[in-house]
């Protein structure tokens, strides 16, 4: 009998050939501890500011620049509130900059993503 490589626990027969997890569950569990373990080292090879700048603009082309972004909808694991590389005024507030994106936190939980 196979194990579980998320709890160790035994992976029943139904399962198909290639699982390496009990349930679906434990697959996306697995998959997210792995992407944040990924990230983890990328983190710590990479220049931070590159890669929080490349975090932004991914959210931007998904989301939209300069339109209200609910933070729930981003993993907040990957921002490091304090990297910048500069500041920027638009709509009577000052934002953070990251190269030539910058973004502005506006409570209690929007996000604005704006090309500078
Ligand atoms: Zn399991």
């Amino acid at each position: 009998m196979r194990e579980c490589l998320y709890c160790g626990g035994p992976i029943p027969d139904d399962r198909h050939k290639n699982a390496w997890t009990c349930t679906k569950e434990h697959a996306l569990l697995l998959k997210k501890e792995r992407e944040a373990n990924n990230y983890i080292k990328v983190r710590t090879t990479a220049d931070p500011i590159i890669m929080q700048r490349e975090h932004f603009n991914d959210l931007a082309e998904e989301f939209g620049f300069e339109v209200p972004i609910d933070l729930n909808y981003v993993s907040p694991f990957k921002i490091d509130w304090s990297l910048k590389t500069g500041t920027f005024i638009k709509e009577g507030c000052v934002g953070v900059a990251l190269g030539d994106i910058g973004y502005i936190f506006f409570k209690p939980q929007i996000l604005k993503i704006y090309k500078l």
